[in-house]
Parts: C-alpha cells; sequence; structure tokens
C-alpha cells in the first residue's frame, strides 16, 4: 500500500513530542496526486480507489470548479456567480457528476457528434456510451444494480437534510444505553416509525425534488426506506458516540463530558442545529452535562459555530460548539489557554488519514496530540479495507489500540464508490478503532530481575 510506504519513511520515535511533531507542513500546496487518486488540497478529498466515496477530479471539471471548498462554498449557496440558481440546476448539476461510460470511463465530451450516455434504466444510477459497453459491464455491474437505484434515490432525499424536514424527532430511551446494543435494541423503543416518515413524505420540500429531478418519483415505500437511511446516517453519528463513551467506561451520570469531534466535516456542520446531539441525552438521561466541540477546517458558518465552554455545561443537556481549523491549532490557540475544557474523549468520523499521503500528513499532528495527552479516542471508518489501513498506520505510530471492529450503530445508508460504481458500497462508520496513548514497550512490561 502506497499511504503505508511513505508513512515508513517518517521516524516515528523521532516525533515522540507533540510539539516536534507539529512542525511538519499540513497538506503542503505543492502536492501533486497520481492519476489514480483524487486531489488532496483540502482534506474533504478521498482516494477513490481506496473505496472510499467522495469527489473525484472529473467531477469538479464538469462543475467547473477548482477544488473542493468551491465546490462546498456553492453546494451552501455562499459562492457569488457559481451559486446553483435553482433546485432544478443543481440537480442537474449533480447528476451530470455522474455523466460518464461506466465500462469505459468516456465522459460526455468524448462522444462522437450525436451520441449520448444512456442511463441504466433498472438503477437510473450508471451511464453506459453504447450498448456493447452496456453488455461488458454487466456481469459486474448485475450485483451493484440494486444497491445503486437505492442510492440514486437516497442522492435527492438526503436534500431534505438541508431544508430541516431531517431528522424527525426520535423518543425518549425506555431502556438504559448499556441494554441498548445495536439499532434492532434502538427500534423496539421507538415504537411505528410510519407517522414520522409519512409526515416527510407529504412535505412541500419532498415534492419540490421530484418536480425538479429527472426522474419520476418513487413508490412511497421506496420512499419511506430512504427516508429511514438518510436518518439513519444522521444518527449512527451522535450513536457512535455514544458507543464511544461505553468504550471508555465514562460516565456522564457522574460528571459532566466534553467530547470533541475532530475534522469535523462540511457534512456535518452544513445546517448543524443546536439540538443535535440530543440522542445522547436520550441515551444517559439526567446526565451531568454534555459538551460536543466540532472542530475542523471546513466547519461551516452556523448557529453551533459559539465559543466552547470553558468547564461545565448546563445539566442534562448537550451543548454543541463548534471551531473552524485544524485541530493541533485548536488545541494550542483555544484549550492550551484554557478557553475550552480539556476533552474526556475525541471521536473522529472517518478521518481518511489511510487515503493519502496529503491527508496522512495533515492529520499526523492531531493523532501524535491524542497519544502523547494519552487521550481516549474513537475513530470510525467507512469499510473493513479502510479499517485495516488505518489501524496499520497507528500501529506504526505505537498508538495503543484498545480495541476495533463493527460498529453496531452503522449508517443504513449505502455510499457509492463514485468512480467505480460497481464496487461494493460502502457505509459510515461501519467500523471503529478505539485508542489511548503509547503503546506500552514490552521492557517496561518486563523488568530485569534485580541481583
Ligand atoms: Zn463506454
Ligand atoms: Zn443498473
Amino acid at each position: 500500500m502506497t499511504t503505508v510506504q511513505l508513512y515508513c519513511a517518517l521516524p516515528v520515535r523521532a516525533c515522540n513530542s507533540y510539539r516536534m511533531a507539529s512542525h511538519i507542513p499540513a497538506l503542503p500546496q505543492s502536492f501533486t496526486p497520481g492519476t489514480d487518486s483524487v486531489f488532496s488540497d483540502q482534506s474533504g478529498f478521498y482516494s477513490l480507489d481506496s473505496n472510499v466515496p467522495g469527489l473525484s477530479k472529473v467531477i469538479l471539471d464538469k462543475l467547473n470548479m477548482k477544488d473542493y471548498g468551491e465546490y462546498r462554498a456553492a453546494v451552501g449557496g455562499k459562492l457569488q456567480g457559481i451559486s446553483f440558481r435553482n433546485y432544478k440546476e443543481m440537480f442537474q448539476k449533480m447528476e451530470e457528476t455522474f455523466k460518464f461510460c461506466a465500462s469505459c470511463n468516456k465522459l460526455p465530451e468524448h462522444l462522437a457528434e450525436g451520441q449520448a450516455l444512456k442511463r441504466c434504466v433498472k438503477c437510473l444510477n450508471v451511464y453506459y456510451c453504447t450498448k456493447e459497453c452496456q453488455r461488458v459491464d454487466w456481469p459486474q455491474h448485475k450485483r451493484a444494480c440494486k444497491t445503486l437505484r437505492l442510492v440514486a434515490v437516497d442522492r435527492l432525499v438526503e436534500w431534505l437534510i438541508f431544508t430541516g424536514d431531517l431528522p424527525f424527532p426520535t423518543g425518549t430511551w425506555s431502556k438504559t444505553a448499556t441494554e441498548v446494543r445495536n439499532w434492532e435494541d434502538w427500534f423496539a423503543m421507538q415504537g411505528d416509525l410510519t407517522p414520522r416518515l409519512d409526515a416527510i413524505l407529504s412535505s412541500p420540500n419532498m415534492a419540490a425534488i421530484w418536480k425538479n429531478a429527472s426522474r419520476s418519483k418513487p413508490d412511497d415505500s421506496e420512499l419511506r426506506q430512504s427516508v429511514w437511511r438518510i436518518q439513519s446516517e444522521f444518527l449512527s453519528r451522535v450513536l457512535s458516540v455514544g458507543v464511544a463513551v461505553k468504550h471508555f467506561g465514562l460516565d456522564p451520570y457522574v460528571k459532566p463530558l466534553t467530547i470533541h469531534l475532530v475534522g469535523a466535516s462540511y457534512n456535518e456542520t452544513m445546517g448543524a442545529r443546536l439540538t443535535d446531539c440530543d440522542e445522547l441525552t436520550h441515551m444517559f438521561p439526567e446526565h451531568q452535562g454534555m459538551e460536543v466541540v466540532m472542530v475542523g477546517p471546513e466547519v461551516v458558518d452556523g448557529p453551533i459555530l459559539r465559543p466552547p465552554l470553558r468547564a461545565f455545561g448546563p445539566r442534562k443537556q448537550v451543548y454543541i460548539s463548534a471551531h473552524k481549523g485544524l485541530y493541533h491549532q485548536f488545541w494550542e490557540d483555544v484549550v492550551e489557554e484554557e478557553e475550552a475544557a480539556k476533552p474526556d474523549l475525541v471521536v473522529g468520523f472517518h478521518p481518511g488519514f489511510h487515503a493519502n499521503r496529503g491527508l496522512l500528513e495533515g492529520w499526523l499532528p492531531t493523532l501524535l496530540l491524542l497519544r502523547d495527552y494519552n487521550i481516549p479516542s474513537f475513530f470510525t471508518m467507512y469499510s473493513e479495507m479502510e479499517l485495516q489501513s488505518s489501524l496499520h498506520i497507528l500501529t506504526e505510530l505505537e498508538m495503543h489500540i484498545r480495541d476495533s471492529g463493527q460498529n453496531p450503530f452503522t449508517s443504513q445508508k449505502p455510499e457509492q464508490v463514485q468512480s467505480c460504481p460497481n464496487k461494493p458500497p460502502v457505509y459510515c462508520n461501519s467500523h471503529y478503532i478505539s485508542f489511548q496513548g503509547l503503546l506500552p514497550r514490552k521492557e517496561l512490561e518486563e523488568p530485569r530481575p534485580e541481583n
């Protein structure tokens, strides 16, 4: 694996102290990605060949955008000149990013005069330049076609998160956090979700999607499932934080907890509301107060962008704040200045540092900081493959790995590997690694016998 080879060139013990490590430049401007990977100027890019969803250069070229930041600003309607004028145009542009031949990778501009890409009628997700290309691809595509149909519906319905129709409210928990081990247990407490799902199905924004998208509206049962999948992705993040709290034996009934979400992305902070982590209060009712601080260079402006608490938050409430910047910088500028409480736990969703060298370099100061300050840390991954690559890197860093495996609160929404749609889909937060501190040295465990 290139990632690991590149990494091994770094002297691990030489940057034993986080202070030294912070001199390693983050995401150098000169970094040139290979032809098989994605630009990594911004941490939002992931290598598509690492089976992680993301935006490829092809997609950005299509949208006439130079980088991920520009794309995000446009989706958020904040970029003058490039902003989408209306939903129809936005959905069209999004769809155009999927328009390449899934078999030979031809783009529309590579086609002969009068030739057009045709969409697979079953999934309405992948395109082909010719019947022959479709025929050649079918043995691979037939395994993915059904799931890709769900993905195509979800990427439109997902817009309801940004309009505020989703997430729908969830009920208080009738069981303890220890008793609720997985989705099945969670569902058992929620009762019938249908009325809540149906309220979203009949919302004006749902109607607007199908008026503007270039496809017909799926039937209600398909839409209900899609709404649930999107809600599950949202809940998966909060529930994963709860899993991490339990993993490290932190007790929110004994003392207030400060949780830092490191590498918080555009997805998590765009349109974020102060109530977004309330599921933690359902999970630990009567807790002593929890604070969630989202930190990352992609944090989006909004109500949660407010200073963190210096000490304890209000009891029985989750206080969310956010800070735009790299985590090690936040630590130096804010935590060390005692303007923010030290974290009891740090959680990262899909850090992606396994994907390429640029991302790893960006993450390195943070990883070493977490290690050297002995902070309980919990990171999630998209797949078993990402888990293995990430474990390899963390082991090279001599992190003390506590546990790793499948997350019982995996998102139910399949994510397509956009440039290779026939690859098996991945799922948000499907795996996790928990780690804390430096791996104990063998010689410390086995002291020499005294004479
Ligand atoms: Zn083709
Ligand atoms: Zn298909």
